[in-house]
């Protein structure tokens, strides 16, 4: 029978309303005996911590990494994190990055606390274990599943605020579909190598700077002098910026800080197209055009490859770049 593992770290799963607002209170037992019955499956569980995902570090963040590696270093098959949604995505980006197992890492919370009248949290774990121990999500890395869904790590995205569908992975749609017991393949997701991450380490302050309309370069320079080591421009459109953030940006890429540009766009790619502080004069000058990837998932790419290779990060996050990012095979129609 599989044996999976319960990784509770706290979220609106494990929320019950208090005085001051939500709180994350409940253990895994707790979340694991509201999944209701899993034929079929032997589940343990332990707590690393209860808090909200927006209290938590990228320190927080190793120590998460640390902790599913132990878990995976005792005799189970896969192992399941709950966790808050706000930023679900970077976790599991950054366990993924270091990933080396063919055992699946399934991460899930909920839109609504575990005393709402109806909590969505008992279905997405039950969901989430089923995942974990499915012989399709083997070598899948690590996955985050919500809503009769799992997504690859890479690309998924919180897409409401609310509803229980939290969350997509724009342009690219989920890798595999749950219904009840039955997990069903969809897409296989292509990966980039693991990352020789030391997770005792500090990871490098790599910092986002957003783009809007009319936007200086007051950021960028701030983002420098409280020490980021890298950048990564949250860019308009196709991966464009002000005139004033481009030349700083040009500046720094001189300076031998590395830039990587996103899109404040939630779908498709980034380009070189435009001159006059667009994409094709920042890349001219160096940036590097981090192709679908998120502002915030561009930014634990960035800090990891400053981390494994001081003095050549980009041609790690190039590497990862062209090995993550293939169109993913679809085995059937279905879009997220
Ligand atoms: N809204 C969040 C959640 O779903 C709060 C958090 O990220 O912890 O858990």
């Amino acid at each position: 029978m599989p044996r999976i593992h319960l990784l509770a770290t706290g979220g609106t799963i494990a929320s019950r309303r208090g005085p001051g607002g939500l709180a994350s209170v409940t253990p895994a037992a707790d979340l694991l005996a509201a999944a209701g019955p899993l034929d079929g499956l032997t589940v343990t569980s332990s707590d690393l911590r209860t808090v909200g995902s927006f209290a938590l570090t990228t320190a927080d963040l190793r120590e998460l990494v640390t902790e599913v590696r132990r878990c995976l270093a005792e005799d189970v098959d896969g192992v399941v994190v709950t966790h808050g949604t706000d930023t679900m995505e970077e976790s599991a980006f950054l366990a993924d990055l270091v990933h080396d197992d063919p055992r699946p890492v399934v991460v899930t919370g909920a839109q609504r606390p575990f005393d709402s009248p109806a909590p969505d949290g008992p279905r997405n774990l039950a969901d989430a274990l089923r995942v974990a121990a499915a012989p399709v999500a083997r070598d899948a890395g690590v996955l985050l599943c919500f809503d009769g869904l799992a997504f690859a790590a890479r690309g998924v995205r919180k897409v409401e605020t609310l509803r229980s569908g939290a969350f997509a992975a724009p342009g690219r749609g989920p890798v595999l579909r749950v219904d009840g017991e039955a997990v069903t393949a969809l897409a296989r997701p292509v990966r980039g190598p693991a990352l020789p991450l030391d997770l005792k380490a500090e990871l490098p302050r790599v910092d986002v700077v957003p783009l809007y309309l009319g936007a200086d370069d007051a950021l960028l320079r701030a983002a420098v002098t409280a020490g980021a080591a890298g950048v990564v421009l949250e860019a308009f459109g196709a991966g464009n910026a002000t005139p004033a953030v481009a030349a700083a940006a040009a500046g720094l890429v001189a300076g031998g800080t590395p830039v990587l540009v996103c899109s404040r766009v939630p779908s498709g790619p980034v380009a070189p197209l435009y001159t006059g502080g667009g994409g094709a004069d920042l890349a001219r000058d160096g940036a590097v055009l981090a192709g679908d990837l998120s502002a915030w998932q561009a930014r634990l790419l960035l800090a990891a490859a400053l981390a494994v290779a001081p003095h050549d990060p980009l041609a790690v996050v190039r590497d990862h770049l062209s090995t993550g990012n293939p169109t993913p095979h679809r085995l059937d129609g279905e879009q997220g």
